[in-house]
């Protein structure tokens, strides 16, 4: 019987007993971090990933047509509702049989994937990623905000790569030379230099210790619906529209 099998079997076993109550009060349990709606200009993606498990999705806190035409409300909607949700439900699936791991943050855990047990390493790369890409996606299209940088996340940006148009053309390149599924991003290394960097399938710069101060998803299920294979110009459409407010909360780590 495969884990799966054994927790539709442990489910049936609880209803068969009445134990229902007890069954449901363990997985109604929420996180310890409450979590603010993802357009709150006070939330932070560490309020993700200072998360433990049970971990929660982050309510989005806008309305799924805020970034039309850019993104589609129905891809937005089956973006936040079904795939980062998934992450969520997964991640936490993974955990149920992992004590050890179910204290550690979000941050610790995919800080130190080399001391997850090799049972969940894959499912906790892949999962726990998901859930902190998407929690950092999600303000950055919040609607609203400043449309470029400024202060002295502009002057960073200017010493970096000259303008903000170069630093856009070059989280264009990466996202478009992406293999597969992945990520292009904006990170601020611990040496405080900006750079710009690509990842696949849910990898996360931050197991890197890297800021991240903005991600863009390229995963086709980002784009798909509107865009087919125009993944360049959907980048261009979402590079756009970005909330500079939530890249600048992210650059001063406040
Ligand atoms: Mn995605």
């Amino acid at each position: 019987m495969d884990r799966r099998n054994f927790l539709h079997a442990a489910v049936v076993g609880a209803i068969a007993t009445s134990a229902v109550p007890v069954f449901l009060a363990g997985c109604a349990r929420t996180s310890t971090v409450p979590t603010r709606r993802a357009s709150d200009p006070s939330f932070r993606a560490d309020d993700v990933l200072r998360q433990t498990y049970p971990f929660s999705l982050p309510a989005l806190g806008y309305d799924y047509a805020a970034v039309q035409p850019a993104i589609d409300a129905m891809t937005m909607s089956i973006h936040h509702d079904k795939h980062h949700a998934a992450y969520v439900t997964n991640l936490n699936t993974a955990l149920q049989t992992q004590p050890a791991l179910q204290g550690k943050t979000l941050r610790e855990l995919l800080t130190s994937l080399d001391t997850v047990p090799d049972a969940v390493r894959d499912a906790v790369r892949n999962n726990g990623g998901g859930h902190a890409n998407h929690a950092m996606l999600w303000p950055l299209l919040a609607p609203g905000g400043a449309k470029a940088p400024t202060g002295a996340l502009l002057d960073a940006i200017t010493s970096e790569f000259g303008s903000t148009a170069n630093c856009l053309a070059a989280l264009k390149a990466a996202g478009v030379a992406q293999f597969g599924s992945g990520w292009t991003w904006l990170v601020r290394d611990v040496t405080g230099s900006l750079s710009v960097r690509s990842t696949p399938n849910q990898d996360t710069p931050l197991a890197n210790d890297a800021r991240v101060l903005l991600g863009v998803d390229v995963w086709e299920h980002a784009y798909y619906l509107a865009y087919q294979d125009r993944r360049a110009d959907y980048l261009d459409a979402v590079l756009a529209v970005l909330n500079w407010d939530a890249v600048t909360r992210a650059y001063e780590g406040s």
